[in-house]
């Protein structure tokens, strides 16, 4: 069943090609055209992340639109749930199945005692594979929280360690989320301090049995980012690149201009934030 699934096609061809797919949550309508809409213009593959949140917000509807964005696109684009930490939401967004919603979701039971993670794992893994959707998931723990995650902000962090690397593969997993000094949100004095050696052995545990993905890319440098990519990390999750200027639009021009004015701005904006970091990542005319 996931022969024909579209986040793994995409990573999959990433990795072989050694550049980074830029994989961004979105918040609303514009950003999810501005993620469509620079994936074009570039001729570059992407993936639209949505948060747990828009189930609350929104029930399917959300869902449903950044579904039909992403597969009505002329390039391969990929719906993506991020950091799902609830059974109930996986469920839920696995039973729409991939054409009415998401081709892979995050199964984050990182707040769980290692055991249990790796059960609950195992557990919804399966559940979303027999519905044709891949799985992510982080052993360790990313430093740090963001906007529309739920209980995240006070989690201190847990490097992966090999051991974990394999006990994770081991669930059926498609995708692994290492946490090796990235950090969610801000950095902090201490700056970014990513520790190389580990994602190495990382990868080499993993032995091609999974992509890679990298969470906390807020302040982090393209040269760093693109270190990360030659060691094998294909999927770039971005966040703050769009939400920060989509902000700072907001807060310059909100209620001065029209409504209407003012969304096609914000789409403006965030499709340039998005197409310069596909030319960070490379993967530029891939498509
Ligand atoms: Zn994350």
């Amino acid at each position: 069943m996931l022969s024909n699934n579209r986040s793994i096609k995409i990573l999959e061809a990433a990795e072989k090609g050694r550049y980074g797919i830029v994989s961004v949550v979105c918040y609303n309508i514009e950003a999810i055209l501005a993620v469509a809409r620079a994936a074009e213009a570039q001729r570059s593959p992407a993936m639209i992340l949505l948060f747990p949140w828009a189930i609350r917000y929104a029930s399917s509807h959300l869902i449903a639109f950044a579904a039909s964005v992403a597969h009505s696109a002329s390039v391969p684009i990929a719906l993506h749930l991020d950091h799902a930490a609830s059974p109930e939401d996986i469920r839920f967004a696995a039973d729409l199945g991939p054409e009415r919603g998401f081709d892979s979701i995050m199964v984050d039971m990182s707040h769980y005692e290692k055991a249990e993670n790796l059960r609950l794992t195992k557990e919804l893994t399966t559940y979303c594979h027999e519905r044709g959707i891949a799985v992510e998931a982080e052993p360790g723990r990313i430093e740090g929280g963001e906007d529309g995650l739920k209980g995240t902000e006070d989690l201190t962090g847990m490097m992966t360690t090999p051991e974990e690397v394999e006990e994770f593969v081991r669930t059926g997993i498609d995708f692994l989320a290492p946490a090796f000094g990235n950090v969610h949100g801000e950095y902090g004095p201490r700056g970014v301090q990513l520790e190389f050696d580990r994602l190495e052995s990382i990868r080499q545990e993993a032995r091609g049995r999974v992509r890679l993905v990298l969470h906390g890319t807020t302040a982090v440098p393209p040269e760093t980012i693109q270190r990360c990519i030659e060691h094998g990390v294909s999927k770039i999750n971005v966040n703050k690149l769009i939400a920060r200027p989509y902000a700072e639009l907001l807060r310059e021009k909100g209620g001065k201009i029209p409504t209407t004015k003012f969304m096609e701005e914000a789409t403006c904006v965030m499709q340039e934030r998005i197409e310069w970091q596909m030319q960070v990542c490379g993967s530029v005319a891939k498509v």
